[in-house]
């Protein structure tokens, strides 16, 4: 990375001062309009950061106060079926988050009475709690001066002293510069900084409130990894009778999705001639070209006839609802 000289470094005590002055000023004034800011209940809270790992903000919108509206404490999500929590998170992805919080919940209730720890170091005995969201939802929550590292936080970070760190020295530094005052703020502020002006591409550092404290200023921004994302063809076959649609339930022991229902599959090179449907998908590194072809599945599937009514109450693969929601079903 190119640096260039800067007044006060964010290696010194000032440089750190002014760091949380000039970020927690623009943070006041220019932070996103974003439901789970509305006030600061653990739960809220909790949830919206097991959304939005690895999840963009748009789609958690759609989905959060779905969420909200069907199980709106931890003592609703605890007492549901794990089937109900699926269906309704079905569309966001990593549906291992879901199993987490929902096994989360149950310990909420029976072990700490229904009320969420308040610190970090507690939050992380909750199942699918790790170091980021505990520090999250303990700063966010409860005030607690505990710093917070992701991608975003490191890459500002990183931009700031021109040059590159490892895990542990991007925490010790979160740390140091924390604000102690408004934790919770100071790690939101930081993290909306990169999701909203130190992009990774292309960062917009003539409107950044951190400019004159900066050593690289948005230098070497462009020397990028190319992209690691596959290419892969897949097909399905959309089935209905009488009103319903064909479903298969993915075996229960597999990794990906299990117990998800979906469209029977099949590929997709053969399918693509009598596809009626073309649709695109992307799962983590691997963009999908999806198409869909009316008429029975292959025989020996094994599956269920669903009625429309009956399918937004199943915990559907993304895909699925995608082709469902194209085909006009639901
Ligand atoms: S946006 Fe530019 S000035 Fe601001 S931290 Fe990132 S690289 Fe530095």
């Amino acid at each position: 990375m190119k640096t260039s000289s800067v007044a006060r470094p964010i290696d010194t005590y000032h440089g750190r001062q002014l760091f949380r002055r000039h970020l927690l000023r623009w943070y006041d004034c220019h932070k996103r309009d974003l439901s789970w800011r509305l006030n600061r209940d653990p739960y809220r809270v909790w949830l919206s950061e097991i959304m939005l790992q690895q999840t963009r903000v748009t789609a958690v919108l759609e989905h959060y106060e779905r969420f909200l509206k069907r199980f709106p404490t931890v003592k609703t999500l605890s007492a549901a079926r794990l089937s109900s929590v699926l269906a309704v998170w079905s569309g966001l992805g990593y549906y291992r988050r879901a199993r987490m919080m929902h096994l989360a919940a149950k310990t909420v209730v029976n072990e700490f009475n229904g009320k969420f720890p308040e610190t970090a170091e507690q939050l992380r005995k909750l199942p699918g709690i790790g170091r980021y969201t505990a520090a999250a939802v303990a700063s966010i929550a409860f005030n607690e001066p505990v710093a917070v590292v992701d991608g975003n936080v490191r890459r500002v970070l990183q931009r700031m002293l021109g040059r590159n760190l490892i895990e542990a020295e991007s925490w010790a530094i979160a740390d140091s510069i924390l604000s102690g005052r408004r934790p919770g703020d100071f790690n939101q502020a930081i993290m909306e900084l990169g999701a909203t002006v130190c992009l990774p591409r292309a960062p917009k550092c003539l409107t950044c409130p951190l400019l004159g404290l900066c050593k690289t200023r948005g230098e070497g921004a462009n020397e990028l990894k190319p992209s690691l994302q596959q290419k892969r063809q897949i097909g399905y076959t959309l089935d209905q009778r009488d009103g319903g649609v064909f479903l298969v339930q993915r075996a229960p022991d597999i990794q990906l999705m299990p117990g998800m229902w979906e469209l029977p599959e099949i590929s997709g090179s053969n399918v693509e001639p009598d596809a009626c449907m073309r649709i695109r998908h992307s799962i983590t590194v691997t963009d999908y070209t999806v198409f869909v072809a009316q008429g029975p599945p292959p025989a020996g599937i094994e599956g269920r006839w669903v009625l429309p009514s009956r399918i937004p109450k199943l915990p559907l693969t993304g895909l699925t609802r995608k082709i469902l929601r194209e085909a006009k079903i639901i």
